[in-house]
């Protein structure tokens, strides 16, 4: 018999790998606090690695996990439309399907979380009459500016990129009209009206869990409970939970080829070059990237994809799941005589990579990251610094915080007359990080921020009394 006076959580998770990803783990911390716990996932099945992370959670038996199928918008959204706009009209969409399904359930919950793109299926908790809580799997200042964009919206005329002057958030370092997120590009796309509508749902809510510690962004988050500051913009508690990381698992005995090379490299040598799940270089990048790498001599393991065939409507290079079964095609995206001339360098992993596994190996010294926020957590929880490339979504933003407020990455410049990075420039990004003084002292702060990442979850770290605080 079920403990009838358990608190069952509900969570709720939108498509997509690197959302899932920090809804699980969410997940599995709820459940080692005593809490009952029932994951709902709108799966897009599109992907060989979210299936894969579902099929491996499910196996821990630790959590239920219930699939809701994705619901047919193609009667309500362009097939063209951005990503975030279909994901956002997807999971609006599931709330008729996630409210049955609630219904459904034998032990009825207590308390409903939904992630950034859940927002519209909050109301859903005031049917069964529950708390309800968002979780934004990111980090403060993009909490900050969803919360400020309706602000924002009757302030600014015009375009936000437009902009003279860097946008004031509070509590925020200003953000520069060339940081803003993708859904701000343009105000007459639906993606803005869908952000601004998040920004609306979210302080509904009764409290806010978000992926970041104290520690890691102190002055953002006092600024947020600042009323003064603040205002009645949001009056509900935040809790800061992070860091919220895919711990590493055991090395698949048949896969061990890029730890057998990784063995042999000395220690903290090795840049590891990867975009995400789903992100994308133009062909002409990915040639420029690969002569980059070769100049500047360093090691490296790189996932090589094909590369983007055209830019999807948001601006962005962005593939949704990792599909490809060309691999064998791959090399001829590359450099002509690359694979043979960086061979003693060089590792190519083709399309998918034990990401958190390879990040914890000692011979690893920098990665190359897209900066989408779980790739960011995974590499300060190891103590890597980064090369910031920022793609798509809210990236930008996640550079400018790693590179200016954090300090411990470094950024590339983008050649203005051809919109890529340059060789020469990649060149002195890789020697920057691995080599020089620089890179030296960012690996040090790195790790401080990755010690202050474990102590927020040690017995009375911060991010455990959150945590606490919000099962209260
Ligand atoms: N990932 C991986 N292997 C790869 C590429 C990505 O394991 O070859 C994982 C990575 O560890 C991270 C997630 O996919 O957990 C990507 O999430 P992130 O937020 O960094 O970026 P997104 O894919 O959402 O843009």
């Amino acid at each position: 018999m079920e403990d009838s006076t358990k608190t069952h959580a509900v969570l709720l998770s939108s498509p997509g790998l690197g959302h899932l990803t920090p809804v699980l783990e969410l997940g599995k911390r709820l459940r080692t606090l005593n809490f009952k716990v029932t994951i709902f996932v709108v799966s897009s099945r599109t992907s060989a690695a979210e299936s894969q992370l579902i099929e491996s959670f499910m196996s821990l038996n630790l959590c239920e996990v219930i699939l809701l199928p994705s619901p047919d918008i193609s009667h309500i959204v362009d097939p063209e439309a951005a990503v975030f706009t279909r994901l956002a009209v997807v999971m609006r969409e599931t709330r008729p399907a996630f409210s049955s399904a609630i219904s459904a359930l034998s032990f009825p919950p207590t308390v409903l979380i939904v992630d950034l793109f859940g927002s519209d299926n909050l109301e859903v908790a005031d049917e069964f009459k529950i708390p309800k809580f968002v979780y934004i799997a990111t980090h403060a200042c993009f909490l900050a500016l969803t919360l400020y964009l309706p602000v924002l919206h009757e302030r600014v005329i015009g375009e936000y990129v437009d902009e003279k002057s860097a946008l004031f958030i509070p509590g925020c370092k200003s953000l520069l009209p060339e940081y803003v997120v993708d859904p701000m590009l343009r105000r007459s796309d639906q993606q803005y009206l869908e952000y601004l509508n998040i920004g609306i749902k979210i302080p509904m809510a009764d409290g806010i869990l978000v992926n970041t510690w104290e520690e890691l962004q102190p002055a953002t988050l006092a600024a947020l409970r600042d009323r003064k500051l603040w205002g009645d913009i949001i009056k509900v508690p935040i809790f800061p939970i992070g860091p919220m990381v895919t711990p590493a698992s055991p090395i698949d005995s048949n896969k061990t080829e890029v730890f057998d090379w990784l063995e042999k490299q000395p220690i903290e040598s090795v840049l590891y070059v990867s975009f995400g799940s789903g992100g994308l270089l133009s062909n002409e990048q990915m040639v420029e990237l690969a002569y980059g790498l070769e100049l500047s001599q360093q090691r490296f393991i790189w996932v090589v994809r094909p590369p983007a065939q055209k830019k999807s409507s948001d601006g962005s290079f962005f593939t949704v799941g990792n599909s490809s079964n060309a691999n064998e095609g791959l090399a001829s995206y590359l450099p002509e005589g690359f694979l043979d001339r960086t061979k003693n360098v060089g590792f190519i992993v083709w399309d998918w990579a034990p990401q958190v596994e390879i990040l914890r190996h000692e011979s690893v010294g920098g990665f190359l990251s897209h900066c989408g926020w779980n790739s960011t957590l995974e590499s300060i929880t190891n103590g890597v610094p980064l090369i910031a490339w920022p793609l798509y979504a809210e990236q930008r933003m996640n550079a400018a915080l790693l590179a200016e407020e954090l300090k411990v990455a470094v950024r590339p410049k983008t050649l203005p007359w051809k919109g890529i990075v340059g060789r020469e420039e990649i060149k002195m990004v890789v020697e920057t990080l691995l080599v020089e003084e620089e890179g030296h002292a960012m690996r040090g702060r790195v790790k401080e921020l990755k010690s202050s990442g474990e102590t927020a979850w040690n017995d009375n770290g911060s991010s455990a009394k959150a945590l606490a605080q919000f099962m209260c």
